[in-house]
């Protein structure tokens, strides 16, 4: 193993801990960590992500444990926030680890049971909805973190997205010309509607870095994929994006940040995009935002209209 190149800068021999691939940067876990948060300090202030508090979806893998114990490192105010989804065997270890290592990081924590929120777990849920399973967790996730991120009156809801997920993504909406997604996606999406503002503070690390977070502070985290996963597609281009960037280092970092830098600029000033018609209103059982799509449609957000759904399939196997 090299040597920690901080330290040699500083004459002091100190065997590297952490080979950092694409920044070709050997270092020690004392300097790792500097590097680490310095780089994450600098994101959340280069997109003006917030200033002290935020709410962090900890779903137990290792990219939002990670931005759990890194942001609360760095001093902002987090509120930690694990969705219990109910799927058997899958949701109990996740809220195991979750829990220990909040507390052995005395990092702030509160559960949410999907179960109380809408009366069935999300194998269940998907059952009703005859929809893809990660599509429904998806539209489930955002709504219970923007509902408990108002409560805790956070500036922002952050999740664990990196560069390799977002480059991906974008390879994946050039190549089949997804214009709306294309205008859109971005490392901020502002508050609108009742929506907190949502942010990516990882977007500057690869999941390697992040690897090597969680190797050095030993974190137990999940591992191995979700029963329900049905996100195959993003896998592909994942790895289509991994062998572009083996033949020409550098290429991710570069596709992502320049698209956000110079291409995305114009895209928002000059391309037309008719954008979906619907309306974002309160929702009039809970207030939370909900989504119509004509001025006849009543106004109910995902989780109230999900538990009308799961009271409805209740009262039919009832009688
Ligand atoms: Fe939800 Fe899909 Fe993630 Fe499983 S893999 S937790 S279903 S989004
Ligand atoms: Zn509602």
């Amino acid at each position: 193993m090299a040597l920690c190149r901080i330290c040699k800068e500083k004459k002091i021999i100190t065997k590297a801990d952490v080979y950092l691939k694409h920044y070709r940067l050997p270092l020690c876990k004392k300097h790792f960590k500097e590097w680490f948060l310095k780089r994450l300090k600098g994101t959340i202030e280069k997109f003006d992500m917030f200033k002290e508090s935020v709410a962090v979806g900890v779903s137990g893998g290792m990219d939002s444990m990670t931005l759990w114990q890194a942001l609360t490192e760095l001093g902002y105010k987090v509120y930690g926030i694990h969705i219990n989804l109910g799927i058997p065997g899958a949701s109990e270890k996740a809220y195991e680890k979750v829990s220990k290592f909040a507390e052995e990081k005395g990092l702030d924590l509160h559960v949410v049971n999907l179960k109380d929120e809408v009366g069935a777990t999300l194998p269940e849920i998907v059952k009703l909805r005859k929809r893809p399973a990660c599509a429904v967790c998806g539209q489930i996730k955002r709504a219970l973190l923007n509902k408990y991120a108002k409560r805790f009156n956070v500036e922002a809801v952050a999740t664990g997205h990196h560069l390799d997920d977002e480059a991906a993504t974008l390879l994946a909406n050039i190549l089949t010309w997804n214009l709306p997604l294309l205008k859109r996606k971005h490392p901020v999406l502002p508050s609108r509607d009742g929506f907190v503002k949502k942010v990516k503070p990882l977007v500057r690390f690869t999941k390697a870095d992040i690897k090597a977070w969680v190797d050095l502070e030993g974190i137990d985290y999940v591992k191995g994929e979700c029963p329900l996963s049905t996100g195959a597609s993003l896998k592909k281009w994942t790895a289509l994006l991994e062998e572009i960037e083996k033949a020409f280092p550098q290429t991710k970092f570069k596709f992502l940040f320049q698209y956000w830098e110079i291409i995305q600029p114009i895209f928002r000033e000059h391309l037309e995009i008719p954008e979906d018609e619907f309306k974002i209103v309160p929702c009039k059982y809970c207030g939370e935002p909900a989504v119509i799509y004509n001025e006849d449609e009543e106004p109910i957000c995902t989780i109230c209209k999900l538990r009308e759904l799961v009271n409805q399939s209740l009262e039919v196997s009832s009688n």
